[in-house]
């Protein structure tokens, strides 16, 4: 049963959530959850099934797999029906397709329900996407909202793919990222948008560490607020 705090984290792609939020976790020894990731395996799943515009069958494929993600040393492995899909799902055709089949009503439900039983089993968690602070856990402990100017978004995910030996141009990646904002922010179900008691924290022209040190900081109010002992490593 979940002892230690719900940490929410929402935001557009390349805002610094994946890198605050696994760094975060790892001070506190808590779970971290990528749900941008549960996203992506359903996709990737879509696309090897051919089942891309036919709703029904994307989200029977969801209900039916076998999903495992597993953060370790700094890494998320992600496995889909046994197998490792980590680096998979982060190709260019997945990227193109994910926020479509992220619209899917069914296919969301199915995905919350899952995130927040992950999360109630665990001694604390965070959590990061899209709808985490509105939709999956408006309740959270702690609320945050990153963002980032879209040029320094797309810096940041070209050295990635360059770290990960993939090629792609600032450019392409840029579009990718302004079409992403686009689509998610306006979809019907569930957008991707600010909670009025979320903490905006603008990563542009900060570090790493000052994002987790204020994120860390707003962890140990809560924490304080509600008796819950907090550990940090
Ligand atoms: O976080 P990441 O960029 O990997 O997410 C990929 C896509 O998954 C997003 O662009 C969005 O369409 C979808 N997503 C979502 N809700 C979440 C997390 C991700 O719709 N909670």
């Amino acid at each position: 049963m979940l002892k230690g705090l719900i940490i929410a984290i929402d935001g557009p792609a390349g805002s610094g959530k994946s890198t605050s939020a696994k760094l975060l976790a790892q001070k506190l020894g808590y779970l971290y959850i990528d749900t941008g990731a549960m996203y992506r395996a359903v996709t990737y799943l879509a696309i090897e099934n051919n089942a891309l515009g036919n709703d029904e069958q994307i989200v029977e494929l969801a209900r039916v797999c076998d999903l495992e993600m597993n953060y370790k040393n700094t890494k998320l492995s992600v496995k889909l029906n046994g197998k490792d899909v980590s680096s998979r799902i982060r190709e260019t055709d997945v990227n193109e397709q994910v926020s479509d089949v992220s619209k899917i009503g069914a296919l969301r439900k199915l995905l919350v329900e899952k995130q927040r039983s992950i999360a109630e089993k665990s001694s604390g968690v965070v959590m990061e996407g899209r709808d985490i602070t509105t939709v999956v856990f408006p309740n959270a402990d702690v609320k945050i909202f990153l963002t980032a100017n879209l040029n320094e978004r797309a810096n940041r995910r070209t050295k990635e793919y360059v770290e990960h030996g993939s090629m792609a141009s600032v450019n392409q990646i840029k579009n990718n990222l302004a079409t992403r904002d686009k689509i998610d922010s306006s979809r019907d179900d569930s957008p991707l948008t600010k909670a009025n008691d979320a903490i905006v924290i603008d990563t542009t022209s900060i570090t790493i560490e000052d994002q987790v040190s204020l994120i860390l900081n707003k962890a140990k109010s809560a924490a304080r607020e509600k008796g819950i002992e907090l550990k940090v490593y």
